[in-house]
């Protein structure tokens, strides 16, 4: 017979199990969006255990307005195996530009790391780092909830091996860091150059101070690269290129 509260017990004991899981990840990966879904979904294939904390209710980031809002987003001929490897459709436009719809991107996106066995936490805002003499060691997190109300609740720490921050244009926890140690500089992206921004963001993906990697638009947030609009397939180059230098790291051969 359904019980209401017996709905409630399987909740909270999953969920809570779940959290408890995540507060030792090898890596944490910050935001949800196109190069955070990817970059996770790669690390945990390669049997690394991952957590990805998103802010918002749902992830896909950016990807879902499209642009403009009309629901279609752009990708360069590099990033067609990621789709294909993520079971995404696309269609050429000129043999340069490829059209994607971007609910499937998204929902195919999530789909794919969810079914990776990364831990997905959404509702979950990053507020501050932890950092030893290594480097970043982990991350505070509180629900996102708490900032909104702004009710006085202390958040918790989660421990991982590695962070990527992946939170789009603000770059967060890079953001944080910088403020914190002095030891980085945010050159703040600039205006839009599709092509230099597509390559450079895909090229400058890096371990940008100890133990902190950048993927997707946090990597022109910290390089100062052009924007580059709703062109999506250097997010999806810097996700994958960001699981491999973190793998590489953390010594699983990529
Ligand atoms: C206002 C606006 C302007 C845009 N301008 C451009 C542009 O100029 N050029 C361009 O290429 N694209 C632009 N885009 C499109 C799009 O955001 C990006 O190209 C693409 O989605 C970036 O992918 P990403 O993976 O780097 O980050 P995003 O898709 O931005 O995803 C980042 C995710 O991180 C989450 N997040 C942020 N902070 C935290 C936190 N503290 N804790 C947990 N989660 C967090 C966010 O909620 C979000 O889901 C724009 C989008 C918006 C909304």
């Amino acid at each position: 017979m359904i019980e209401e509260t017996t709905i409630t017990r399987a909740i909270v004991e999953r969920y809570a199990e779940k959290f408890l899981k995540g507060t030792r990840s090898d890596v944490c990966v910050v935001g949800g969006g196109p190069s955070g879904l990817v970059c996770a979904r790669y690390l945990a294939e390669k049997g690394l255990s991952v957590s990805l904390f998103e802010k918002k209710m749902s992830l896909g980031g950016g990807i879902w307005g499209g642009g403009m809002s009309f629901n279609k987003v752009v990708v360069q001929k590099a990033s067609l195996d990621i789709l294909e490897d993520f079971g995404v459709g696309y269609e050429p436009y000129d043999g340069v530009h490829y059209v994607v719809d971007a609910v499937e991107l998204a929902s195919g996106l999530i789909y794919a790391a969810s079914k990776a066995g990364v831990l997905i936490f959404n509702l979950c805002e990053v507020q501050d780092v932890m950092i030893r003499d290594e480097g970043v060691t982990g991350l505070v997190v509180n629900w996102t909830m708490v900032g909104m109300t702004g009710l006085h609740v202390d958040p918790v720490a989660v421990g991982c091996r590695a962070v990527v921050d992946a939170t789009g244009h603000e770059a967060v926890v890079c953001d944080i860091v910088a403020k914190k140690t002095g030891k980085l500089e945010l050159k703040g992206e600039k205006y839009m150059w599709a092509e230099r921004a597509e390559d450079g963001v895909e090229k400058l993906t890096s371990e940008v101070f100890p133990g902190l990697f950048v993927a997707g638009m946090s990597v022109a947030a910290v390089y100062g690269l052009p924007r580059m609009g709703p062109i999506f397939g250097g997010m999806l180059l810097s996700g994958r290129r960001a699981a491999e230098l973190v793998a590489e790291a953390l010594g699983r051969t990529p």
